[in-house]
């Protein structure tokens, strides 16, 4: 899994922060999403998938 996202369209809701707290995270000044594993494990998987689902921005890409 990779994972790509574009951080200019986040709109710093931090949902996708509660569900993969280990890939995500969110920017100390804006609460602008952080990237911190661009290729999770496979137990952060279900996380990520549900993460770039719900993200009210749709700005969490991933790939296969
Ligand atoms: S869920 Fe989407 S809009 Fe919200 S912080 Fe994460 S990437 Fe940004």
């Amino acid at each position: 899994m990779k994972i790509t996202l574009d951080a200019d369209k986040c709109c710093a809701a931090g949902q996708c922060v509660l569900i993969a707290p280990e890939v995500f995270d969110q920017r100390d000044e804006d609460g602008v999403v952080v990237l911190l594993d661009a290729a999770p494990p496979a137990a952060q998987h279900d996380a990520v998938r549900e993460a770039a689902a719900i993200c009210p921005a749709a700005v969490i890409e991933v790939h296969a």
